[in-house]
This record gives structure tokens, sequence and C-alpha cells, in this order.
């Protein structure tokens, strides 16, 4: 059995993509259940809140952490068919999204090519049921494994107790910060498929001949276009939830004299684009001192060097910019810690 290795006092700034300098109390890289269960025996017996950690792509570092950072590196891979066009994968929580994504495109796995190039790991997946071009993960989610914190224990929720929603889960809501993700396991097509409904893909796809490689490579092409790579400028990509608003609320809108563009949701509410929303209140390309809003996405908020209270003071501009010009409240959507 490999014995974990604890730090004190380790810095984050490298281990999360906005690049916000931060220290934690107690660091540990994990890469297998047992090291997992030692890391927690070490929090319990000091007392000590444990924050699990992939590839911290979604996570605004405002300050130090305290207590034991857990960085989950497990790696691994493993399939089973379970019909004749389908098979089951289960990943390990430390394998990067994208390098899956591709890996599976290779294998002939078909279902993940919407959501290529989106940053960070397995684990951390679920939490906030990842989303883009017109695909959940829960579209092809079957069940976790994930260990509770306070007892070690394995347990295993398929789709329906994760509670999936939009950019939402049991794990931001009733099981937030009780279980450590150690697998997730999906359901692919081992025949080729395309989801290509989402009207910005179906555009660049335009008349082409449609393969899951090419909407692969098309979703990747539009990604670089329109988000900055965290390695070049850092930062957490949606900063902000895209609002959903019953009809009632898009009266204030229209009384500014703006339609606004506005996407139907199934539960009557409509899904007003954040950026479109920010982009109004002229935030698009600003600069708070080494902080500001990127000039060609308003819904990203970029890191040249700036602290992660300079960040969180930018947000509440905007937020407070937002909601007195059109009654809308912004929800940030990467998770806060050290504030
Ligand atoms: C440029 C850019 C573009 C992005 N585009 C998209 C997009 O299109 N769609 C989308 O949905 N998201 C997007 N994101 C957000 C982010 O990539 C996803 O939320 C991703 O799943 C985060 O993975 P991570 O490993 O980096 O998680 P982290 O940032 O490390 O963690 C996120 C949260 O999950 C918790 N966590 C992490 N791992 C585990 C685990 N194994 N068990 C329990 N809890 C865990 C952490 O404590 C934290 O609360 C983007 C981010 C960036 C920087």
């Amino acid at each position: 059995m490999n014995t974990v290795e604890i730090k004190q006092n380790a810095s984050l700034q490298d281990l999360n993509s906005l690049a916000l300098p931060a220290y934690a109390e107690y660091f540990c890289s994990v890469s297998g259940i047992s090291q997992i269960q030692q890391a927690l025996a070490f929090a319990r017996e000091k007392g000590l809140q444990v924050t699990p950690l992939g590839g911290g792509s979604n996570m605004v570092i405002a300050g130090d952490i305290q207590g034991l950072v857990l960085h989950l590196d497990l790696k691994g891979m493993s399939s089973k068919p379970v019909a004749n066009d389908q098979i089951e994968v289960t990943f390990a929580a430390g394998e990067n999204w994208h390098e899956m994504v591709q890996l599976c495109l290779q294998k002939g796995w078909y279902g993940l090519e919407n959501l290529a190039l989106i940053p960070g790991n397995m684990g951390a997946a679920p939490i906030q049921n990842i989303g883009a071009y017109g695909v959940e993960l829960c579209d092809l989610f079957v069940s976790l494994q994930a260990i509770e914190i306070s007892t070690g224990e394995l347990m295993v929720l398929d789709n329906k107790q994760c509670q999936f929603g939009y950019r939402d889960s049991v794990f931001k809501q009733a099981y937030k910060d009780r279980f450590l993700i150690t697998h997730v396991c999906l359901r692919l097509s081992t025949q080729p498929t395309a989801q290509v409904q989402y009207p910005a893909l179906a555009e660049a796809l335009g008349d082409k001949a449609v393969t899951p490689e090419l909407v692969s490579e098309t979703v990747c092409r539009i990604r670089q276009q329109k988000l900055p790579d965290p390695a070049d400028l850092p930062n957490a990509g949606s900063f902000f939830k895209n609002p959903l608003v019953p009809e009632s609320g898009l009266d204030r809108l229209q009384s500014n004299g703006v339609q606004s563009p506005r996407y139907a949701q199934l539960d009557g509410t409509y899904k007003i684009p954040a950026a479109w929303l920010i982009d109004q209140c002229g935030f698009r390309g600003q600069r708070r001192g080494n902080v500001g809003v990127h000039e060609h996405q308003a819904l990203v908020l970029v890191n040249y060097g700036g602290t992660g209270n300079q960040l969180l003071a930018l947000a509440t501009e905007i937020q407070d910019a937002v909601f007195a010009k059109f009654g809308i409240a912004l929800e940030i959507e990467p998770r806060l810690y050290g504030v």
C-alpha cells in the first residue's frame, strides 16, 4: 500500500485554471482508494474539513483553504458491452475529460463529441452535470462510485439519485461536500451517432456529411475561437450561469427597448444568455486592475495576475449592474473557496 504524502501550506496557484494565488493548509494527492482512506483518516484525526480538487477549472479560490485539499488523481478506464450497439465505460476520477473524449472516439465509442475540450477531470463532471452544444453529462451517465467523506464508506449512485439539472446535481444540493467521486460510468454507442441540433454547431457544420469525428473537430474549433485557453489567459470558463426567468420577467427586459435573445425551456421559463446581459451593461473587454472581462466573450472573467478578491469585486460589480438594468440576478457558476 502506497503511503500518502501530506504537505502543509501548499500553493494552489498552479492547480486552478484562474491561477489565483492561494494556499491549502494541508494538501494531498491520491491515486487509489486506499490512499483516499488514509487521507480521510488523517483528516478525521485532526478534525479537518476535506475539499476535493480535480483539474481546478471550476473553482474560484479567493483565499487560502483551511483543512485538507484532496487532489483526486486516480487513473484508469474499463469497459463492458451491454447491448449490440452500446458499451458501458467506467473512468477513474483523475482522468482528463477531453483526453477521454478523444480516446473514446478513437475506440469507436460515440456520444461524447459535443463535450470535447471541456477542461477538468472525470470526477468533477457529475458535480455540475457538465454540458455543451446540446449534450449534457446526464444524457450518457449510468452511475458513479463515491466515498462518503465522514465514514470512508464506498457507495454507488445511479442517474436518478444524482438529481441532475442545468449545471446542477445532488452534489451541489443535499449531498454538498459529502462525497468524493472516484469513478464515473457512462453508456456510449458503438454505432456512429451525432447530436447536431444546437444552432451554432448546426451552422458551423453546414451541409457537410456529419460524422462523430467531424462533430468533435467542429466543437473544438468553435470553442478555440470563442474561449481563451486557461494556459494562455487564466479563466474558469463561464463565470455566471445563464439565468432562467419566468415569462413575467421578460417584461422588464422589453421595457429597456431591446429584444433579448431567449430560449424557451420545458418548464415554461426562458433561458437568457448571461453574456448578452453583461455585454448590454458595457463590461466586455473592461479591465479592473489585474482582472477583467474577456474582450470576445463577456461571460468569461480573466485573471491578468490579480487576486481572488479583485476578481470577486468585479463579479459583484457586474451582478449589481445587470440587476439594476434588467432586474435579473446573475448566479456565479464556479464554486467559491477561501471567502
Ligand atoms: C475555458 C473553460 C471552459 C469551460 N467550458 C465548460 C462547458 O462548456 N461546460 C461546462 O459544463 N463546464 C465548463 N467549464 C467548467 C469546468 O470545465 C467543468 O465544471 C469541469 O467539470 C470541472 O472539472 P475540474 O476537474 O477542473 O473540477 P474542479 O474545478 O477541480 O472542481 C469543481 C468542483 O467539484 C469538486 N470536485 C472535483 N473533483 C471531485 C471529485 N472527484 N469528487 C467530489 N467533488 C469533486 C470540487 O471540490 C469543486 O467544488 C469550463 C471551464 C473552463 C476553464
